[in-house]
């Protein structure tokens, strides 16, 4: 590499936070720091099986260093890059609603920041490279099949415009991974992965709550005012540029945009049917980005109490329809996390209602755009929303083709009982709609002459609503289209992709990645990549549960 060498690498995490004084790299708690040095562990043969030309543009690295064997080699862990100092950090977190202790980057490596000609700094993550003294009892590897859904829904989410980490690439290491994927006492040999993961912090609320249950008031200050001071600028006030410590106004402004920031997040998972699977407090990212794509999956029929993770099917806390009260529940343990600094209750209490004052609002003003409306009529537009979420759950309905189904009805024509028509006419108006809505029916023998019924009555008040607006069909379509997506990761493709790949054919994946890209458009011959998941991927391991082994 060239000129792009010489745009370097930063540490300013490592150079300006308490790191941990221990260099040798075994299991332990670590205290008083906010990380620990460790290398990457050398891998036998790594090859970049796939990687996303814009992440690679966003951080100045040219295609042919990318395709270079010294990208497989760094970004496999085998070398490090000049200025690169690379550290694993320590955090803690509540699993499913416990408090888990110290957990930290277990399997992931942070290499350095780069700096881009923009002045942007990106940090570059490896993950599955290896132990570091925060991999309890594990190995810090990962497999093949969780790396392909890590490295492509990071870019699909991007691209739908949610906000996420991103992946650079994809690498097999060459080496073998031993993983018992269903927790059944049959552990199989699968190949081992590593994707390099980037985002302009990995800090989760679960790197300050390690402070706090530690009551390392001193650290958990020093990692607030570094956060804010890095990627929240904007928030301090003139008078404390300069000053040792931020003030309690600055800590309670960030812990309001925060929350914030993840609420909107999740009202984007909400609209595009995305399911994280683990929202734990150590999964969320305190820049308000979709991190640690594990046991995710899509919404495939609209079910709000779907979950993809095993582990979670007898609690459904994860589920879909419970990631918006979650997030705010983990909102709530940062307050009480940051709570030691700030000290005051009251307005940490306020700053918790931002969260479901911005999910309100974001959400409503969501389905308003979902269903081409100009804007959402509070009152008047709940019970319409809340009709058409019934309708979805009343029979096994695709939820991304109903919507797209929906923006190409045409409701300018008069299929309406407003005018002079017999019930022959009613009848046949009926089958219309079920034939246009029928490619997101999974179960056609669901549709009952009740249900007929009420798809007809929700559609005639559908209609007499977006007239009110006086949007016609095609603008409705158009902005519709931009907001309900066509294609999305749905949980067989990416098993597809993940089967092909295993078998030593990786074209899948880019196949995929080249789809995602453009998620909003229809792409011609890609009409596959838009169908609802067949009948044989309904039960499969893989395609609607998945495990946390990874
Ligand atoms: P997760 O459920 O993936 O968010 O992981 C929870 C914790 O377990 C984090 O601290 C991870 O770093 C750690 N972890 C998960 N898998 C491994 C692994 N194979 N080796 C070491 N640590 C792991
Ligand atoms: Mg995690």
């Amino acid at each position: 590499m060239t000129s792009s060498t010489s745009l370097g690498f930063e540490n300013r995490f490592v150079d300006l936070l308490p790191g941990d004084k221990e260099s040798k790299n075994f299991c332990r708690q670590v205290f008083d720091a906010c990380y620990s040095k460790v290398k990457p562990t050398s891998v036998s043969n790594p090859q970049i099986v796939a990687y996303s030309r814009e992440v690679a543009e966003l951080l100045n690295l040219p295609e042919s260093w990318m395709t270079a064997k010294e990208a497989a080699e760094t970004l496999g862990g085998n070398r490090l890059m000049p200025g690169m100092d690379p550290y694993a950090m320590c955090y803690g977190g509540h699993q499913f609603g416990n408090w888990a202790g110290q957990l930290g980057d277990g399997r992931a490596i942070n290499l350095g920041e780069r700096v881009n000609s923009s002045g942007q700094r990106w940090v570059l993550q490896l993950k599955g490279s290896g132990v570091t003294p925060y991999s309890r009892h594990a190995d810090g590897l990962a497999v093949l099949r969780s790396s392909v859904r890590e490295f492509l829904c990071s870019e699909a989410m991007h691209h739908l415009g949610v906000p996420t980490t991103r992946a650079l690439s994809l690498v097999l290491t060459g080496d073998q991974v031993t993983r018992d994927m269903f927790y059944d006492g049959n552990p199989e040999r699968e190949p081992g992965a590593i994707v390099c993961r980037v985002a302009p912090s990995f800090v989760r609320f679960g790197n300050f709550e390690i402070f706090a249950a530690r009551q390392d008031t001193v650290t958990l200050r020093k990692l607030m005012d570094f956060t804010i001071r890095e990627y929240f600028p904007h928030l301090i006030a003139t008078t404390e540029l300069q000053a040792e410590t931020l003030s309690t106004e600055t800590y309670l402004r960030w812990f309001d945009e925060v929350c914030r920031r993840t609420a909107e997040m999740v009202v984007h998972w909400m609209r595009v049917g995305f399911v994280h699977g683990v929202m734990n407090t150590d999964n969320m990212s305190i820049l308000g980005l979709t991190i640690d794509y594990g046991p995710y999956g899509w919404l495939e029929d609209y079910e709000p109490t779907w979950t993809p993770n095993t582990t979670d099917a007898s609690g459904r806390r994860y589920c879909y329809g419970q990631q918006p009260q979650i997030a705010m529940w983990n909102c709530a343990q940062l307050a009480n996390a940051i709570w030691p600094v700030v000290q005051q209750e009251e307005p940490l209490r306020e700053a918790l209602k931002t969260y479901s004052a911005t999910f309100e609002a974001n959400w409503q003003t969501m389905m308003a755009g979902k269903l081409g409306l100009r804007s959402f009529n509070v009152g008047a537009d709940e019970s319409l929303v809340e009709e058409l979420l019934k309708l979805l759950n009343a029979i096994e309905t695709d939820m991304t083709l109903f919507y797209r189904q929906l923006a190409s009805l045409p409701l300018e024509s008069n299929f309406g009982r407003d005018c002079n028509t017999d019930e022959s006419d009613v009848e046949d108006e009926l089958d219309f709609f079920v034939s246009h809505f029928s490619v997101a029916f999974y179960d056609q023998r669901q549709i009952s002459k009740s249900y007929k019924s009420q798809i007809g009555q929700w559609l005639q008040k559908y209609r007499n609503r977006v007239r009110q607006d006086g949007t016609d069909d095609a603008d409705r379509q158009t902005s519709m289209d931009r907001i309900n997506p066509l294609y999305v990761l749905r949980n067989y493709l990416a098993q597809q992709a993940i089967d092909k790949s295993e078998q030593g054919d990786h074209s899948m994946i880019y196949e995929l990645l080249d789809v995602l890209r453009d998620p909003y458009r229809p792409q011609k011959n890609r009409e596959i990549f838009a169908e609802k998941r067949p009948e044989w991927a309904r039960n499969r391991a893989g395609c609607s549960m998945l495990s946390c082994s990874s």
